[in-house]
């Protein structure tokens, strides 16, 4: 007879399992002689807000583009909601590639990207910005397609607003279209990449106000931030990489407060 906690623990560890959202092992990616990433893993559960730190041209833009393959990895893995993307060598170019593009096409549909420059169409409104892809990517109807952007927009603070140009918005209100479009794509996992470094730092707050309640809703989301914040009072988790590997993560309140790296430590102070 199985003891109950033995049955209990079995069914946490199960549950657990079918919560990881987001696994990616051992990346590597070179740009010609240069190892931008030396193996990096990452591993999102279910509501987790994971920051990713590091000085400029540390490799975290690289790793985010990787996790959807806008950038090749040259080995490693990655399972979205536990699927399990199936690469294979691309021998003349000498790095990984999608074995099959639909599959590509599908996982791509649960994680959604969100910019530092926003990356909306300027030739689009609002609302064609935010309807494009569920339209045409998941094939839903144009009505709910209409019904999803007008919840989402309300969802980051936005209204009365479909209408309008990007252009004709400022940083913070397009960065928050630009989140409602994510959004509208119902996500998996959302990743962000320093979505507020490119705004005036009147226009910082509101980004992150959205964000944190985000955060509070549950989505899993990966973070590349200078916000420490964010980083510290938003994040479950946080990475901090140094010349294309992990040089220390965990805890935010810990990690960022007692770090144990010497670099991280010059890092938090502005030294490095
Ligand atoms: P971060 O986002 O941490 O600032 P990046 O991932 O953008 O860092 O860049 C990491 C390193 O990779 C940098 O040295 C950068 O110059 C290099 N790099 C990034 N993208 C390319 C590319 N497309 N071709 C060549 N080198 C690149
Ligand atoms: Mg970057």
């Amino acid at each position: 007879i199985e003891h109950p906690n033995a049955v209990a623990a079995a069914q946490s560890t199960l549950e657990k399992s079918g919560q990881i959202k987001l696994q990616v092992e051992d990346i590597h990616k070179c740009f010609g002689q240069h190892e931008v990433l030396k193996g990096v893993s990452l591993t999102a559960h279910a509501g987790d807000v994971i920051s990713i730190i590091g000085s400029s041209g540390s490799g975290k833009s690289t790793f985010l583009r990787c996790i959807n393959l806008l950038e090749s990895p040259n080995s490693g893995r990655i399972a979205v909601a536990g699927h399990e993307l199936k690469l294979v060598e691309d021998k003349k170019l000498g790095h990984l590639k999608a074995a099959d593009p639909k599959q590509l096409a599908m996982l791509r549909t649960k994680l959604a990207m969100v910019f530092q420059h926003f990356n909306l169409w300027a030739h689009m409104t609002v609302l064609e910005n935010i309807i494009e892809a569920p339209i045409h990517v998941l094939g839903i109807s144009k009505d709910e397609a209409i019904a999803r952007a007008r919840k989402y927009l309300d969802k980051v603070g936005l209204k009365g607003v479909e209408d309008k140009y990007p252009a004709h918005m400022s940083g913070g209100q397009q960065q928050r279209v630009a989140i409602a479009r994510a959004l509208a794509m119902e996500p998996e996992v959302m990743l962000f990449d320093e979505p507020t470094s490119a705004l005036d730092p009147e226009l910082v707050g509101e980004v992150l106000k959205v964000m944190q309640d985000l955060a509070r809703e549950g989505r899993t989301m990966v973070v590349v931030t200078h916000e420490m914040g964010f980083a510290r009072e938003v994040s479950n988790h946080v990475v901090f990489l140094h010349q294309g590997r992990i040089e220390e993560q965990g805890n935010p309140r810990e990690v960022l407060v007692n770090p144990k790296s010497e670099r991280l430590a010059q890092f938090l102070s502005g030294r490095l």
